[in-house]
Formats: structure tokens, C-alpha cells, sequence
């Protein structure tokens, strides 16, 4: 599944194509892909500049004086931006086409990704009860502490709560939560702010550290220029149970919470 530096990674990979860029027009080969594809994409986007395209959470908006047509990847979506001759496969769902004869192309064979519309001064209702973005100021120690006063749950569903934090998956909270040195079923009320100051820059370091490559990987994906996408990321705790420790050796155990599997050290990470 595509987590937030993948995302990332699909933004900056579209940007220079995309940004100021015409749409001439939009076909859509299906009337849906997870939900309905509302009528405006259709309606609104021929005719307009794309002036910017934003990401929030692991949602991808390109932004237009009309609104913004909101894209998410689901489980196995892929934008590309392809020469406007190029032949239709199977799950190629969403073709925006551009005024220099390009087109950017949404291929999705699992369908639970997205395509919906954001008029332009709103918020959609999918983005509207977000927590920080991971890589902003707002998003620290001190948040983090003050935001867990009082909750009894583990402090990785805390984490990966979207309200809380957005684009913290099962990956990356496991594998900040090693760097931090916490229990992941540790309760996230009983956890220091001296600790969170450690897990918010934990997992700053580590999304940071994917982006920077690229997105780690553990599907085929396939970027916006056609190379691979994802890269091998050294994961040190996930997918590892029964593996020994990186740092003490000893046998990682694993659990699941809130229904993700969990892997971590008992000695490592109290
Ligand atoms: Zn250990």
C-alpha cells in the first residue's frame, strides 16, 4: 500500500510535469472507484490551470480556481503522466489530459483509491478532522504528550490514530517506536513527554529518511516517470518476528493491536 513517502514521492515526481499546466479534458472509464467519481471532475476541470499540486494525509489535490479534484491511491493505485498516444491497459480507470498533449493517467486494479472534488474556499469532509502533518513544526513532543493525557490505548494505535497524526502507517509506527525505544502496547497516557520528544523526532527522521529515497517498498508501484517507486528501506523491527534484534539479539516478539500485526523488542523498548 502506498504510505505517506510514497505519496510524497508521486507529488514531487508530478509536480514539474503538472503545475501551470491546461487540462484540456477528463475521461473517465468507470463511474467509480472506491466511491463515486462526483460530476464535477468531468464538469469543472476542463479549461482550468492547475496551480498547484498539494498532498495531505495520503491524499494527492490538484488545485484549481474552480476547486480541487481530490485523489487518493487506496491499495494499489498509480499516477503516471504518459504522452496522450499511449495505449490503454487494464485498470487504466482515469486519463486528465493536458494542453501540451500529455496526460496524467490513474491506474487502480484493486479500486480502493479515489477520485473526488473539493470546491474551491472548502475542505473536503475526508480531510476535515486531520491531525498534523508528521513533517510539520506542529507535530512534536509536546503535542504528542499533551494530545495523550488520559487515553488507555497502545501507544501505536495512538500513533497511527489519523486524528492524532495523518500518514503514520503500521510500517513506520513500528519501526519509530523501536528508534524510540517504546513498547508499542505501552498505554500512550503513561508514556513521558521527554519520551514523545524521542518518538516525534523518531518518526520525523524516519519518514524523512523514506522520502529522501524515495519511499520504501513492499509492492510494486510504479512512479510517475515509469521507474520503480518504492525502494528497499532496512526495516528493523517489521515483518521481523522470531528475527533477532538489530541492537540486543535477542528474539523480537509480535503481537497484533487494533487488528495490524506488531513486532517489536521486549528488551529494547519499554
Ligand atoms: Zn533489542
Amino acid at each position: 500500500m502506498p504510505e505517506l513517502p510514497e505519496v510524497e514521492t508521486t507529488r514531487r515526481g508530478l509536480e514539474p510535469h503538472l503545475q501551470g499546466r491546461r487540462i484540456h479534458g477528463v475521461i473517465l472509464r468507470r463511474p467509480d472507484l472506491r466511491w463515486p467519481i462526483p460530476p464535477e471532475v468531468e464538469r469543472e476541470l476542463p479549461g482550468q490551470r492547475i496551480a498547484a499540486i498539494r498532498r495531505r494525509a495520503k491524499y494527492l489535490l490538484l488545485d484549481t480556481d474552480a476547486g480541487s479534484a481530490l485523489l487518493h491511491l487506496g491499495m494499489s493505485g498509480s499516477l503516471r503522466v504518459l504522452p496522450g498516444d499511449t495505449p490503454v491497459r487494464t485498470h487504466d480507470h482515469v486519463d486528465i489530459s493536458l494542453e501540451d498533449g500529455r496526460l496524467l493517467r490513474f491506474n487502480d486494479p484493486r479500486r480502493f483509491g479515489c477520485l473526488l472534488w473539493q470546491p474551491s474556499g472548502e475542505t473536503h469532509e475526508l480531510l476535515r478532522d486531520l491531525g498534523p502533518e508528521p513533517l510539520d513544526d506542529a507535530f512534536d513532543g509536546d503535542y504528542l504528550f499533551a494530545r495523550s493525557r488520559g487515553r488507555s490505548a497502545p501507544v501505536k494505535a495512538f500513533l497511527m490514530d489519523q486524528r492524532i497524526v495523518v500518514g503514520v502507517g503500521n510500517i513506520y509506527a513500528a519501526e519509530s517506536l523501536f528508534m524510540a525505544g517504546i513498547g508499542p502496547l505501552r498505554e500512550a497516557g503513561k508514556v513521558s513527554r521527554e519520551r514523545y520528544q524521542r518518538l516525534a523526532m523518531a518518526v520525523k527522521d524516519i519518514l524523512g529518511h523514506a522520502i529522501t529515497r524515495g519511499g520504501t517498498t513492499l509492492r510494486d508501484f510504479i512512479s510517475p516517470d515509469g521507474a520503480p517507486g518504492y525502494f528497499e528501506q532496512e526495516l528493523s523491527v517489521y515483518g521481523r518476528e522470531g528475527e533477532a534484534c538489530v541492537r540486543c539479539g535477542r528474539v523480537l516478539r509480535h503481537a497484533s493491536i487494533g487488528q495490524r500485526a506488531t513486532v517489536w523488542c521486549g528488551h529494547c523498548q519499554r
